[in-house]
């Protein structure tokens, strides 16, 4: 058969993502998981796929056509990129946004010399939110975009409410700030900074005998992560914690208003609403494989973005068959 053959290298929210993704796109199959730990400790969804161990990837070479990266961007990217990138097509979700031109770098190098395709910083942002805040530049050239987070999860404010006194377990969202997109939507082109664009909600669950109102001030006033947002804080229990809050959303809004002719209100919007931020960045992943294979078929080699990247290469359908369709 002609399955595209996919392998995963480091598998957590996002390599699970990947191979749940996978199964849902006939054209492609999962070859293999590849992980730093002991193969036997990595629990995959399916007991149908082998684990390996990373450092053996190299004598795969030949029966793997995409290697999707699922590792880490702070530390685990900079060194695989690179380093995978030279014996496979590759593609990541690298998202330290100040440091993807240097990223890119140290990929290309090694993509252009070992004749590999890699499309780095693939996902929603970076990735489709990169795309519409460009093209909304390229269309409505007079104008301002605005990207708005949430409702979403963060995990470094979430961390920050843990480590408050008489904090046993919680949870922070970041959320669009409803009159400031308004604004936005009604063409005012706002000045925003991104504290009047967001605000903070977090659900906490107390320690026994601890106070509410304390628990609270230490919260709304912590410099840096609250102080300056508008914050409210709800407290839950354990069990809603666990029931209501297990799920990692996220989403938001990329937002171009624009004049055209004498003064003509143009607003472009794209937004999406994630019930799980690793399983969307996951399919959005195997899209891109999709893509990096028939690149690297075509032998067009070294670094991409998602800027370079053709839209009807992510479509399994044939280019007759999107215009027939879809146009
Ligand atoms: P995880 O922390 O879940 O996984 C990262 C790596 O850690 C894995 O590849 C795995 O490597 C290792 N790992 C995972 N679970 C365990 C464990 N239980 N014990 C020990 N090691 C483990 O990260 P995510 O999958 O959630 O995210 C990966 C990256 O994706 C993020 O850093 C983020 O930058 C990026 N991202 C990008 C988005 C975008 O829109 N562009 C959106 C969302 C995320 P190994 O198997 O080798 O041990």
């Amino acid at each position: 058969n002609n399955k595209i053959r996919v392998g995963i290298a480091g598998y957590g929210n996002l390599g699970r993502g990947v191979e749940s993704a996978i199964s849902q796109n006939e054209d492609m199959t999962l070859v293999g998981v590849f992980t730093r730990r002991e193969p036997v400790d990595v629990q995959l969804l399916s007991d149908q796929v082998p684990v390996h161990k990373l450092d053996e990837i190299e004598s795969f070479k030949d029966d793997i056509d995409v290697l999707i990266l699922c590792g880490g961007s702070k530390n685990d990217l900079p060194e695989q990129g690179p380093a995978l990138a030279k014996h496979f097509t590759t593609v990541d979700s690298y998202d330290t946004h100040a440091k993807i031109p240097e990223y890119f770098a140290s990929v290309d190098e090694v993509a252009q010399a070992a004749g590999t395709t890699a499309i780095i910083s693939v996902g929603w942002d970076p990735g489709l939110f990169s795309i519409n805040r460009m093209m909304g530049e390229a269309i409505l050239p007079e104008g301002e975009t605005y990207t708005f987070w949430g409702k979403g999860l963060s995990q470094g404010h979430s961390d920050a409410v843990r480590r408050v006194d008489g904090v046993k377990a919680g949870v922070q969202y970041t959320l669009p700030a409803e009159d400031a997109m308004n604004r936005v939507r009604n063409g005012e082109l706002p000045e925003l900074s991104t504290k009047e664009k967001h605000t903070r909600e977090c659900y906490v669950v107390l320690e026994e005998g601890a106070s509410e109102e304390q628990v609270r001030e230490t919260i709304v006033t912590m410099p840096d992560y609250f102080a300056d947002y508008n914050t409210t804080v709800n407290f839950i229990t354990e069990e809603e914690l666990r029931r209501d809050h297990a799920k990692m959303p996220h989403g938001g809004f990329v937002i171009r208003s624009g004049k055209t002719g004498e003064s003509t209100d143009q607003v472009i919007e794209f937004s999406l609403k994630l019930d799980s931020n690793p399983e969307f960045t996951s399919s959005v992943l195997v899209a891109y494989a999709r893509a990096a294979h028939k690149l690297q078929q075509k032998g067009d080699t070294g670094a991409k973005t998602v800027y370079d990247i053709a839209p009807g290469l992510l479509s399994p359908k044939s280019p007759a068959e999107i215009r027939k369709e879809l146009l």
